[in-house]
């Protein structure tokens, strides 16, 4: 019931945080353990009893994340020999988990190279040539909002300009090689921030609430349609063992946001920015 965790590898990782995160995924006792109090307490959102699981698993995982990752930067920034970092890690890092090594179900030593590797991507900048390379590199059009570079519009009256986005951020261990960037515009890279699954969405726009139906479906942060423009290249990438980037590539920019199910809500669940013609999945559950 709860695709997120079901899954050791969903989908191909290209960087040391995906990498961090799977590895929390497939041995992180807690969050097995809350993945099977969720699936048996018959938790439900509107019709949906796994996205709201799913969405709660997922988002506490990647806090975890978060937090290891700042530790290993911290560690980075104190402690000057790289064997004396992963001591120091390896101590500290089971506070962060809650769980002594023993109980961690794979190579504990293999988590804190991650860690380490993961909190290392943060300072890391792209080079200039690379950033050119990305930008230069296929259609000329921001890879989240599809509009073209150069055009001018409301809020580029310049012409937009092309950055190279982290696909999975650096703030996440997020690498900066041409595997992990494409172009996105400088408003598309800004607002999407660290944002690096659906899981990460805020909780409070889950919920569109008040909705007036007779006016139409009511406006969705760009925020939110980013998150569900991730959800459906995670899903992508894991129905086809691709990596993000290439999900993206192969689904497109987002479209307006659309109901699934029409005789439900505006709920976070209940939207997508891809037809199932584009991304080959079933948004509506069987
Ligand atoms: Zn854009």
């Amino acid at each position: 019931m709860i695709e997120f965790i079901d899954n050791s590898e969903p989908w191909r990782p290209t960087t040391s945080g995906e990498r961090l995160l799977f590895l929390l995924l497939t041995n992180h006792k807690e969050a097995r353990y809350l993945s099977n109090v969720l699936s048996e307490s018959g938790l439900r959102f509107a019709r949906r009893y796994g996205d709201w699981s799913n969405f709660l698993v997922g988002a506490s995982l990647l806090h975890v994340q978060q937090r290891l990752i700042k530790l290993g930067n911290d560690v980075r920034d104190t402690v000057p020999n790289r064997l004396d970092q992963i001591r120091e890690l390896r101590a500290r890092t089971c506070d962060i988990l809650q769980l002594t090594p023993i109980e961690y179900d794979a190579d504990f030593g293999e988590l804190i190279q991650e860690v380490l590797i993961s909190a290392e991507q943060i300072h890391k900048e792209p080079s200039a040539g690379l950033k050119r390379l990305v930008c230069k590199a296929g259609s000329q059009c921001c890879y989240s909002c599809g509009r073209l570079f150069g055009g001018v519009y409301e809020d580029a009256p310049a012409g937009l300009k092309a950055t190279a986005d982290h696909v999975w951020p650096r703030a996440l261990g997020g690498d900066s090689v041409e595997q992990n960037l494409l172009p996105a515009c400088e408003s598309c890279n800004c607002i999407k921030g660290h944002l690096a699954t659906w899981h990460m969405a805020w909780i409070q726009p889950i919920v569109f609430s008040d909705i007036d139906e007779m006016n139409g479906p009511p406006p969705i942060p760009r925020e939110v349609q980013m998150a569900l423009h991730m959800r459906a290249a995670t899903a992508y990438a894991r129905a086809n063992g691709t990596t993000l980037r290439d999900a993206f590539l192969t689904i497109g920019p987002r479209d307006r946001p659309a109901k699934i199910d029409q005789d439900q809500g505006y709920d976070f669940f209940n939207m997508r920015v891809h037809d199932e013609a584009r991304t080959m999945i079933k948004w509506i559950p069987g």
